[in-house]
């Protein structure tokens, strides 16, 4: 009896000694991870909507765009991982489809389905609203979050990053915060390239970070743009779990084992499009978790500015089988 208990202790501390923490499947046996063979690197590619956000104008392919760039970075550094964005997609819809070439879509959804959906509508229901009206579906706690499509092995199909365009306060600028009263686009708010530069965390299997001043952290106040800049731990994070010259790594493996998960659906090697456009597993994906919300590592109410609050980001798992 006392040793599950040593030994879920031992994970624990070497989970907490990692500084990151990993977004696992839901019976926890598998960590996820884009697939990544032995000898071999993948490329990953993001795609922004053309769409934009009318409010905030072309800036903010700029600034996604940095978003991406640092976590590129990180990964041409260290790892077998190869990241790049894809020229703008006319695409709006979210999740993955396994009859159809699936794309790693970062969107700005404008309008809130509170306003744009009938009462009643089936889309309700059935929780495609976001993509049906092409609305944001997640009320006003979360600033963004990332859509996970994984199989059993944890192996990532598709990811997609929707930010809350419709009930926040955007903005593009370094400086200065906003301050209560006083939000303008001339100011910080919620700044996108910290945002999207924690998401893209969530859509290399990382999770959120009990650190605050972790890109993983799941809360962003008001005026941050810290998140912009990636935490030693997550940077450490890319190297460990894509190691250059060997397969990427499920938690349940230690280091350097061959790993089962990779070169299945989404295949290694990666050519154009790479794991993202690798070919679908056959069969139904479904929601297997409801993401965090703005509970998630606690809204401190210090932390709050009058009228303005802090915002979360979060994930939402969708498994394929
Ligand atoms: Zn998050």
């Amino acid at each position: 009896m006392t040793l599950p208990l040593a030994l879920a202790a031992q994970l624990l501390l070497a989970q907490s000694d990692a500084g990151y923490v990993r977004e696992r499947t839901e019976d926890a046996a598998h960590c996820l991870r884009w697939p990544v063979a032995a000898g071999s690197t993948a490329q990953v590619t993001f795609v922004q909507s053309s769409a934009g956000d009318y409010k905030l104008g072309n800036g903010i392919f700029d600034a996604v765009s940095r978003s991406e760039a640092s976590w590129a970075a990180q990964a041409s550094s260290c790892s077998s991982l190869r990241l790049f964005e894809g020229g703008h997609s006319p695409s709006r819809i979210t999740g993955y489809d396994p009859g159809r070439s699936n794309e790693n879509l970062i969107l700005i959804r404008t309008v809130d389905c509170m306003r744009a959906v009938p009462a009643g509508d089936p889309c309700i229901t059935a929780q495609t609203c976001g993509n049906v009206y092409d609305c944001w579906s997640y009320g006003a706690a979360l600033l963004a979050l990332t859509l996970l499509t994984f199989d059993e092995t944890g192996a990532l199909l598709d990811t997609d990053v929707e930010i809350n365009g419709a009930i926040s306060y955007l903005s593009l600028v370094d400086a200065p915060p906003c301050t209560a009263g006083n939000v303008n686009p001339s100011c910080v708010g919620n700044d996108l390239q910290n945002t999207v530069t924690h998401e893209l965390g969530h859509a290399l299997g990382l999770g959120h970070s009990p650190d605050p001043s972790s890109t993983m952290f799941a809360i962003a106040p008001i005026g941050e743009t810290s998140k912009r800049v990636l935490d030693p731990a997550s940077k450490q994070f890319v190297c460990d779990v894509y190691p250059p010259a060997l397969a990427s790594r499920d938690c349940s493996l230690p280091d350097g084992g061959a790993d089962p998960g990779s070169g299945g659906p989404g295949g290694p090697g990666g050519g154009p499009g790479g794991p993202s456009n690798g070919p679908a597993s056959p069969g139904i994906a479904r929601t297997s978790s409801s993401g965090c919300t703005a509970a998630d590592g606690g809204t401190a109410p210090g932390l709050l500015l009058a009228g303005l609050g802090v915002i979360a980001l979060a994930r939402r798992r969708t498994r394929s089988r």
